[in-house]
């Protein structure tokens, strides 16, 4: 089988010197041209209606024109003219892998879900909320009913649980290993948790988990998640931070640790018969090669379970 993998070129926009590593799309991509086994497509960016159906029309001028300044830079990216473009790709990636994931049962798109943007500002280096617009862009279209989001991103995914609770048809589990209060990077990130609702749970790794802290957690999730129904899609934050290497995570997972995370993943929604798209969230390990493997092991999970 293959599996379509979205990139544009234009998902970078020019940040500068900046903690996000944001050139590794880039080299994931690189890492994948050549691969019979991987198809690499460029998505169609989203529209201002796709973005307004979860964003406020202040945020969205905001980051379109730069002003208010603050707003338009609230994600912590300087803003350019060619960060709205830039975003609206991503964005665009992220539902037409979603698209995609629904027709032929897996696709990635090669881009952050976003899982730190509220409706009304940006959080922690995400703009838009690219998991949530592509569940209200296929809701609206008819496409599907209900979505669960599998985050297993470092850090929690609080921008994609308060949109969850306008939103009874999304479930949102975070699975994550850090407190923001010491995380300095992610300083910016204001609300740092939510009460855990009926279709948005949280589970806390401990400092120090490796994998069977991991699985275990995963296995309670996604118990909570078929109690709260069977979801039409499985959107998955598959976010390289947990590894031990990176600068913040508090956790002992390697790369083995994390192929068996992506395998379990990918396990269950086969198991389920649940389409899924996976998005690469984050990864900040100063060798950015090591950041790209991981990204890379995920393929090679999904095309050892689906394949
Ligand atoms: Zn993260």
């Amino acid at each position: 089988m293959t599996i379509t993998a979205y990139y544009h070129p234009g998902y970078a926009a020019p940040i500068g010197d900046h903690v996000m590593p944001i050139t590794k799309f880039a080299l994931v991509a690189d890492g994948l041209r050549g691969d019979p086994r991987v198809r690499l497509e460029e998505p169609a960016p989203l529209s201002e209606a796709d973005l307004l159906r979860v964003h406020t029309r202040d945020y969205v001028d905001a980051v379109r024109t730069g002003e208010p300044r603050a707003l338009a830079e609230s994600q912590k990216f300087p803003w350019s003219p060619q960060l709205y473009p830039s975003v609206l790709l991503t964005g665009g990636g992220c539902l037409a892998a979603a698209r995609t994931a629904l027709a032929e049962g897996v696709a990635a798109a090669l881009v952050s879900g976003f899982h730190h943007a509220h409706a009304d500002h940006g959080e922690g280096f995400c703009t838009f909320n690219g998991l949530v617009v592509a569940t209200d862009a296929l809701r609206a279209a008819g496409a599907l009913e209900r979505v669960a989001v599998v985050d297993l991103d470092l850090h929690y995914g609080n921008g994609t649980a308060s949109l969850a609770t306008t939103r009874p048809m999304l479930f949102n589990l975070s699975i994550y290993g850090n407190d923001y209060h010491r995380n300095q990077p992610f300083r910016d990130v204001t609300t740092v948790h939510h009460t855990d609702g009926h279709n948005h749970r949280s589970i806390a790794l401990p400092n120090g988990s490796g994998r069977a802290e991991l699985l275990d957690a995963m296995a309670a999730g996604f118990a909570r998640l078929l109690a709260w129904g069977r979801p039409d899609l499985l959107l998955y934050q598959a976010g390289a931070d947990p590894y031990c290497e990176d600068p913040y995570s508090p956790l002992t997972l390697d790369h083995a640790d994390l192929l068996a995370r992506d395998r379990r993943v990918f396990e269950f929604a086969r198991g389920e018969r649940i389409p899924i798209a996976w998005v690469l969230a984050g990864g900040y390990t100063k060798d950015i090669a090591k950041v790209v493997r991981v990204h890379l092991n995920t393929f090679e999970a999904a095309l050892s379970v689906f394949g």
